[in-house]
């Protein structure tokens, strides 16, 4: 299993793309957000993945940071099934206010007959907490992360032999996350910036962590591995040098920090 990055910013980034990527067991894709516009199309083409390949699709949440790619691949899809040349069905998976959205903005914003293809050969699929769905032959577990801000599903994936991989989205890891955080082999998590730069990105005012509170979170949760994504894009060029440096003070396991279309092995 590997993990690429198609973008590793937050909403008001402009050097990298939103945050979103692609999950891949030997050719068996799962695309978990959609970034902010149809850059995900650019973003998937130089990574080396077809869109038309991202048929299973997690949305976590309906800030338009994540959500608004999603609409771009419906639209892909619907229109080239509607040309035909898009053969079989899709799936997006999302809670139910996610899903409610998404149903409401194709009906308005796709042709009549692209709509069509929604719920048809394009499902849509409420997913809800606690639930394990198998999703391109991985066992996926959503969880709702407790989010004031926007109703938001993590999830946690059976990588087996008793390892697991637990994305917690793009706020901090809360109390309803914590026990599939705790003991992960991967924790995906968000960073906004440095400890040191907490007084020009504010992120706790948008409840976000600095580079330390996520390796210490880490650390306190047992994850061997801590991927850290949905930053700032002031430190552009020394980020990961920097995230890193910082980030290793207080988490001793093995730390991530990629760059857009980076991509790490899962093992
Ligand atoms: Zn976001």
């Amino acid at each position: 299993m590997k993990i690429t990055m198609l973008g590793t910013g937050n909403a008001l980034v402009t050097k990298y793309y939103n945050t979103c990527y692609v999950l891949d067991d030997a050719g068996r894709t799962i695309l978990v957000d959609g970034g902010g516009g149809n850059g995900l199309l650019r973003q998937l083409e130089l990574a080396g993945y077809r869109w038309e390949d991202m048929r299973e699709i997690i949305v976590t949440h309906r800030h338009i940071d994540h959500l608004l790619g999603i609409i771009w691949m419906m639209r892909m899809i619907c229109e080239f099934m509607n040309e035909g040349t898009y053969l079989g069905e899709a799936n997006i998976y999302a809670h139910d206010e996610v899903i409610a959205l998404l149903r409401e903005l194709a009906g308005k914003l796709l042709k009549k007959k692209e709509n069509r293809f929604v719920d048809d050969r394009l499902h849509l699929v409420e997913v809800h907490d606690g639930e394990t769905r198998e999703i391109s032959g991985q066992k996926v577990t959503f969880f709702d992360i407790g989010s004031t801000k926007a109703k938001q599903y993590g999830y946690c994936l059976d990588l087996g032999d008793g390892k697991r991989l637990t994305c917690c989205g793009d706020e901090p890891c809360g109390e309803p996350g914590r026990k599939y955080a705790a003991g992960s082999t991967w924790l995906l998590h968000e960073a906004f910036c440095l400890d040191g730069q907490a007084e020009i990105y504010h992120p706790y005012e948008k409840h976000h962590s600095t580079v330390k509170d996520a390796a210490e979170l880490g650390a306190k949760l047992g994850v061997e591995n801590l991927l850290l994504y949905h930053t700032e894009d002031g430190t552009y060029g020394e980020r990961k040098k920097l995230y890193l440096a910082e980030g290793k003070q207080y988490f001793s396991g093995s730390l991530y920090v990629p760059d857009d279309l980076e991509t790490v092995t899962l093992t």
